[in-house]
């Protein structure tokens, strides 16, 4: 019998239960994916997430090949793909691992009721959590709001599981007629993504960015992790979006790693971060409102300034004379993505200093990311407004300049993407204002916005929300 591997954000072969699963039982699987981005609704991937999608089916079908395949690419409704794939091939059953965001799983639970009335077989597995948000809750049965107690129930859980191996053989089927990869239209038509040569999108390139991490990193994580200008951290993120790595590989695999080369590196630390990607796919699942409405609705109440597009150009385009956001602003235009503080930092000026709303932020970081997660990006953005599960206080606004002085003391990040600041000296990295005629002739601009005052304003503004119900 035949049947249908609906591949959708977990583009690999290895540790892929769905696809294990399916070889297992058929003596043929074809490989589909369909392209449906309409079935996203608002939250359809953004410009820096097609350019990475475009470029992981490509390493997909290249993967496949090698097992006499080829990603089979269908577009039009799921279910539309889906049907004219199983008529085709005479396919009995339909393969795929779960989503969890709100539209992908009401689509999911349509499309399964649909085949199932047309007699076709669905299983779905779990290929992206190390545990599936409706299977862990607190003792009163309740899903997590801080991120503590989450993670110390989940790290009894993760050792229990173990990823599976590549089916090996695999037999491929194909369709009768596939959609070409570029058919799909994925790629800029402006040559901005050029910066993003530094990644390579696919299952191999997940492997290598987990092995150059491992190498070292891993061991200075806890240092390491907050200093934008070093390779702190594992920029695993768009890997680990895709599904071209699981939780589950990366664990084992640092462990693995780490053991061979008789390191001694702890990798708790960096499994706890971890845990935040889980958190957050804990949260949108249970509270699925999140990515457009306050987790906390308290700051229902809060009054955001208007919608100024003159300081959102400027942040977007990293120009809004504090050297440490628009460095990040740079690098985020630039690559495809931003140091984790740093996003923190950008972040915090929008909301706090600026006082412009989450959603603007969190939807710029939407269409600019090649890690763009709804999970991630809703909780991060609402982690630093505050007004999130287990956020940071409101009233501890961030200080651009101190932070820069802390994590990129002598400014080796601002000077690789605020090319204007390369010369300056001491201090004046930081906070180039401080001397008028160093600024002048830098030619770079004056602060959109008086970081003490606009600090104070923000604080007025949150007490008029504290004392609220
Ligand atoms: P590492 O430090 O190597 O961490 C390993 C993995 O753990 C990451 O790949 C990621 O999957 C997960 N992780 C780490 N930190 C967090 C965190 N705080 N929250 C959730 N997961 C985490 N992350 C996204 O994947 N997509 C987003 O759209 C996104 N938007 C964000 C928006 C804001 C405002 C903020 C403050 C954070 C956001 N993050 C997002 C979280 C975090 O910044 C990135 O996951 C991290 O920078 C990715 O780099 P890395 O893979 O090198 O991280």
């Amino acid at each position: 019998s035949t049947a249908i591997l609906w591949f959708r954000r977990d583009l690999r072969l290895a540790d892929n239960p769905a696809l294990n699963a399916a070889m297992a039982a058929h003596a043929k699987v074809v490989p589909l994916y369909v392209h449906a981005p309409d079935e996203d609704g608002e939250w359809a991937p953004g410009a820096a997430s097609r350019w990475w999608l475009h470029h992981s089916l490509d390493a997909l079908d290249a993967s496949l090949r090698r097992h006499k395949g080829g990603l089979q690419i269908l577009q039009g409704s799921s279910l539309d793909a889906l049907r004219t794939a199983i008529e085709a091939t005479g396919a009995t059953a339909v393969y795929f691992n779960r989503l969890y965001e709100p539209k992908a799983i009401a689509r999911d639970k349509w499309v399964r009721g649909e085949l199932e009335k047309d007699g076709v077989a669905v299983a779905s597995f779990n290929a992206a959590l190390w545990c599936e948000p409706w299977d862990i809750a607190t003792q009163q049965n309740e899903p997590y709001r801080v991120f503590t107690p989450f993670w110390r129930n989940l790290r009894t859980r993760i050792d229990a599981v173990a990823p599976v191996a590549e089916p090996s053989p695999m037999h491929l089927a194909t369709l009768p007629t596939s959609s070409s990869l570029d058919a799909l239209g994925l790629l800029p038509t402006l040559d901005w993504a050029s910066g993003f040569a530094e990644w390579t999108p696919g299952e191999q390139g997940a492997q290598e960015m987990l092995d150059l991490f491992a190498d070292d990193a891993v061991g200075h994580y806890v240092e390491g992790r907050d200093i934008p200008a070093r390779h702190g951290t594992s920029r695993l993120s768009p890997h680990l979006h895709f599904g071209e790595i699981s939780p589950l590989q990366v664990a084992e695999g640092l462990r693995d790693r780490v053991k061979k080369r008789k390191s001694g590196a702890d990798v708790e630390p960096y499994l706890r971060q971890l845990g935040w990607r889980e958190f957050g796919h804990h949260l949108l699942f249970h509270f699925p409102h999140t990515p457009k409405k306050n987790f906390n609705p308290k700051f229902n109440a809060f009054r955001w300034e208007k919608r100024d597009a003159h300081a959102l150009r400027r942040w977007k385009a990293g120009k809004t004379g504090i050297p440490i956001v628009d460095a990040g602003m740079r690098e985020l235009w630039a690559t495809g993505w931003m140091h984790n503080r740093v996003r923190m930092l950008v972040a915090s000026l929008l909301t706090k200093n600026l006082r412009q709303h989450w959603l603007l932020g969190e939807k710029w970081f939407w269409d600019t990311l090649v890690d763009a997660d709804l999970a991630n990006n809703a909780m991060g953005w609402q982690w630093v407004a505050g007004s999130g599960a287990d956020a940071a206080p409101y009233f501890r606004i961030f200080n651009p300049v101190t932070q820069s002085e802390k994590f990129d003391p002598d400014g080796a990040y601002i000077r690789r993407w605020v090319p204007e600041l390369a010369s300056a000296r001491g201090r004046l990295v930081h906070a180039p204002w401080e001397d008028a005629a160093f600024l002048k002739q830098s030619g770079y601009p004056q602060p959109l916005v008086d970081l003490k005052s606009s600090r104070e304003d923000a604080l007025t503004a949150y007490q008029s929300i504290r004392s609220g119900p």
